[in-house]
Parts: structure tokens; C-alpha cells; sequence
């Protein structure tokens, strides 16, 4: 049976790129049956954060990557946490091993000077007092070649003699990365390590400690890194880089998951479902070619996904969104929690035409949430529109007309707009653009009609109202 792992550190923000790996660890655990472990490896205690921690569970789950086993925490499967095995004495017992075997030994070091070796010892130094000394286990590196075969960089080979000695287990006894990854994988019976390439210098650390240690090597397969536009790994400097910022912007999961698959799979189609899409997928049709992040194509993305959403689908998960995210968005967030049970849902269908985010949404909500009496417009609008000649009396009559006649139905609404265009011999652009500034203050809204829709005849007309009150100032 195929067994997977993703093995973040908590000590920043779940990294885009650690979720792509996340997720094709994941689809090739669901594609040969097998399971998918979540391991984080906290034992860089000085960086590890629960908050961290936390925010990685979070994402993954939102992105539907969840894991097959673990301890029991109330019901629900908890990761595996290195510092819990820590404790269980997991590491140390490897580490006897190794000592046994002279494969590795003590080192002690001064703790003013702790990069100069004082004393190298196959037996625990008495006498050393722990104030004043650091007492690490280091693996003895042998010599030789270390090669190992990289199911995409193909067979790699390091020469034993560029890798110094390094520690395994620290003064604390905690582990470090490299030797605790090795224990682990082993005890999880993991099968295949697929990984970002940045750890492939790590790979022949770890080669070594497996074959001391007598253990069977996985498959290793290093994906390549993501690039920002400047070809440099993918970091902060390109702009947001953590799942939660791009939940946070309102993007779908669905269309971050399918962004990230299409970063390194080959696949035929570019819009899809990629956590039901298995059949094509296969460890070979992942390629080695380095990949750049494009905020563009993901925003496009997800503007598709947005449109396939069923229809209430959308209304509940914007919704839900705007709730866990009221403090980034408090005046808006605040706006809509105002507004009576279904309101905001009727206005959310012509939303879900026009945006790629849920964050796009925003400023086309604001103007019709807001009082009337607050409506802030545009100056390209008061210059270009409102101030023409014509258009006092166009919105007079559209005043008369959405006071005499019925405007409850789309049709209805449709219909005046198409007369008063004929009868005022203006452009449909011009009609729309002066009327959707009267009602939004802006050039740039939901669909008008949808919009007279909405706010129904008495905010109409006192928008209207306001609107021809500017040209009298
Ligand atoms: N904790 C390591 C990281 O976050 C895991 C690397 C691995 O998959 O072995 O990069």
C-alpha cells in the first residue's frame, strides 16, 4: 500500500507551494488507495508557533485535503506532531542505534563557543557540566558516494566528502529535521517522499541515515520550486504567498486547488476539479519544469469557478466568508449583517456574473447597501455624465417613470429603460452611465437592472432625487 506524507513546519504561514505539494501528495494517496499522513515537524522550537500550527490545519481542510490517520482528538484524526514523539523517545532510541554502532558519537562543545568541538566521544561525557557545555549527538558522515534515484531529476550522486559530520539530536535531545524526517518516515512506512526541490541537498543526509540505520529508502521525487515573475522562488516580495491570504482575497478553494494542480501537472483540461479528477492523474505526468506563480491566470481561474457554482451555492460560501473575515472588512462585513433575512442573497446572483473574488464584490455591494444619504460618487462620473446637458431632464423623466409604473420584475424595469432610451434619442451607453452614477455613484456596478431591482421604488427615486440636488449646489 502507496503511504504519503506532508510534513510542514509550523513556524510561518502555509506557503502556496507547500499546499501544491500537499495536494499531490494527496491525489496520488487517493489514485493508489493508499493513505495520507499529515506530520508536523515542530521541533524547531524556537520558531514553532500553535497559532501556525493551527492556520495549517485550517487551510488544508479548507482546501480539502484531509488526512487519513492520526491520534484521536475528539472524533476527528489530529496530525502527528514530532515533538509529541519527541517525548516518547522515538529519536533517541534511533540515536542509541547509531551510537551503538558508532555510525555516531558525542559532541561537546562550549557553550561560549558552541561551533568549536571541545571533546568527540563514543560514550556520554561525565563531567561535562551541562552549564557550560552542549553536549550534541552528531552522525558521523562516512566516506564515499551517496546516490539515490529522483523519479524527476533522474539518478543524483553526492560525493560523502562535501558533507560534514552533522548533529542529530541537539543538547535539548530534541532532533533535528534531517534525522527526525528519516525516523518517521520509516516508523509511518512511508512509501514515496514527494517533496519541493529545495531539500534535495537534504536528501543525501538522509540517504546516509537510512542505510546506518539498516532501513529500506522510500521513493523520492523533488517537485520543482515556484517562481515569482523575477524567476526567484515565490515569496512575499512577489506579493501574498500563504493559502490564508488568498482565502482571505476571497478566492474559491476550488480555483486556488485547481491553479496550484496546473502548476507542474500536465493536464488536457485547464478548468477543472483536481481533487475528483484522479483518472489522469499519475506521478509521471508531473513535470520538471520550474513553474511561475501567475496571480493573473489563478484570478481568472477562479472567475470560472465562481460562475460553475450552483446558484445559492454561491450566496452561502460568500457568506460564510464575510463572517469569518468581518475585521479585515469591518464596514461592509457590518453593512450586510444590517441587512433583513435574503436581501443581500438577491443582489449575490448578479454579483456571481461579474467577479472573479469574493473581495471584487466588495466595492459593488457597498453603494447599494449604504443609506442613500451616504452614497459617494465618483467624480468621473459627476464630470462626464452628470453635468451634461441632457441629463437633468433624463433623470426627471426616469424619476416620473419609476414613480407611476410598476417595477417588480426585471421586465418591467427592462422595458422602461428601453423606451426612455428611444424617446430621448441618447445612446444606451449614455442612459445606463448617467442612471448607474445617479443610483451607485459610480460607472461601474452590478447590472443596472438588477440594481433598480434591488433597491426597490422609494430608494430609487431618492437616489434619483439626491443625484439632481447636486446639480442645484
Ligand atoms: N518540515 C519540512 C518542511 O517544511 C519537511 C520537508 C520534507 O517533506 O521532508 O520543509
Amino acid at each position: 500500500m502507496t503511504r504519503l506524507r506532508f510534513a510542514p513546519s509550523p513556524t510561518g504561514y502555509l506557503h502556496v507551494g507547500g499546499v501544491r505539494t500537499a495536494l499531490f501528495n494527496w491525489l496520488f494517496a487517493r489514485k493508489t488507495g493508499g493513505q495520507f499522513i499529515l506530520r508536523v515537524e515542530d521541533t524547531d522550537q524556537e520558531r514553532s508557533t500553535k497559532a501556525y500550527e493551527q492556520e495549517i490545519y485550517d487551510s488544508l481542510r479548507w482546501c480539502g485535503l484531509l488526512w487519513d490517520e492520526g491520534p484521536d482528538i475528539g472524533g476527528e484524526y489530529g496530525p502527528y506532531r514530532q515533538m509529541e514523539r519527541h517525548e516518547k523517545g522515538y529519536y533517541r532510541d534511533a540515536a542509541q542505534r547509531l551510537l551503538e554502532n558508532k555510525r555516531a558519537y558525542y559532541s561537546v562543545a562550549r557553550v561560549a563557543d558552541p561551533k568549536t568541538e571541545v571533546l568527540r566521544s563514543d560514550r556520554y561525557p561525565e563531567g561535562y557540566s551541562e552549564e557550560e557545555y552542549l553536549i550534541a549527538v552528531k552522525f558521523a558522515v562516512p566516506q564515499g558516494t551517496t546516490c539515490f534515484h529522483d523519479l524527476l531529476k533522474g539518478d543524483l550522486r553526492f560525493e560523502n566528502q562535501t558533507i560534514d559530520d552533522f548533529v542529530i539530536l541537539k543538547s535539548s535531545g530534541i532532533p533535528v529535521y534531517n534525522f527526525a524526517a528519516v525516523v518517521d518516515d520509516t516508523m509511518m512506512r512511508i512509501t514515496h517522499v514527494i517533496r519541493g526541490e529545495d531539500h534535495i541537498s537534504n536528501t543525501p543526509r538522509q540517504i546516509m541515515l537510512y542505510q546506518a540505520l539498516g532501513l529500506e529508502l522510500p521513493v523520492f521525487m523533488h517537485l520543482p520550486l515556484i517562481l515569482g515573475a523575477d524567476k526567484t522562488p515565490l515569496s512575499k516580495r512577489h506579493g501574498g504567498t500563504s493559502v490564508e491570504f488568498f482565502r482571505k482575497e476571497g478566492y474559491l478553494s476550488e480555483g486556488l486547488m485547481n491553479y496550484l494542480a496546473l502548476l507542474g501537472w500536465n493536464v488536457k483540461q485547464e478548468v477543472f476539479q483536481p481533487l475528483q479528477e484522479l483518472e489522469d492523474f499519475y506521478l509521471e505526468s508531473i513535470s520538471n519544469k520550474s513553474v511561475v506563480f501567475d496571480y493573473k491566470k489563478l484570478e481568472w481561474i477562479n472567475g470560472k469557478h465562481v460562475r460553475s457554482l450552483p446558484v445559492g451555492t454561491f450566496s452561502t460560501l460568500f457568506k460564510e466568508w464575510i463572517d469569518r473575515y468581518r475585521k479585515a472588512y469591518p464596514e461592509i462585513a457590518e453593512l450586510i449583517v444590517r441587512q433583513p433575512q435574503g436581501r443581500v442573497e438577491r443582489i449575490l446572483l448578479a454579483g456571481q456574473e461579474k467577479v472573479n473574488t469574493f473581495v471584487q464584490l466588495l466595492p459593488l455591494l457597498r453603494p447599494l447597501l449604504a443609506e442613500a444619504d451616504v452614497l459617494q460618487y465618483d467624480e468621473k462620473w459627476t464630470e462626464k455624465y452628470l453635468k451634461k446637458p441632457e441629463t437633468p431632464a433624463l433623470l426627471e423623466k426616469f424619476e416620473r417613470e419609476f414613480s407611476k409604473n410598476p417595477i417588480d420584475t426585471y421586465e418591467k424595469i427592462k422595458s422602461i429603460f428601453d423606451r426612455n432610451i428611444e424617446e430621448s434619442g441618447l445612446s444606451t451607453n449614455q442612459v445606463y452611465q448617467t442612471l448607474r452614477g445617479a443610483l451607485t455613484g459610480s460607472l461601474v456596478s452590478l447590472g443596472l437592472i438588477e440594481t433598480v431591482d434591488f433597491l426597490g421604488r422609494e430608494e430609487v427615486l431618492k437616489r434619483i432625487h439626491n443625484a439632481l440636488a447636486l446639480l442645484k449646489v
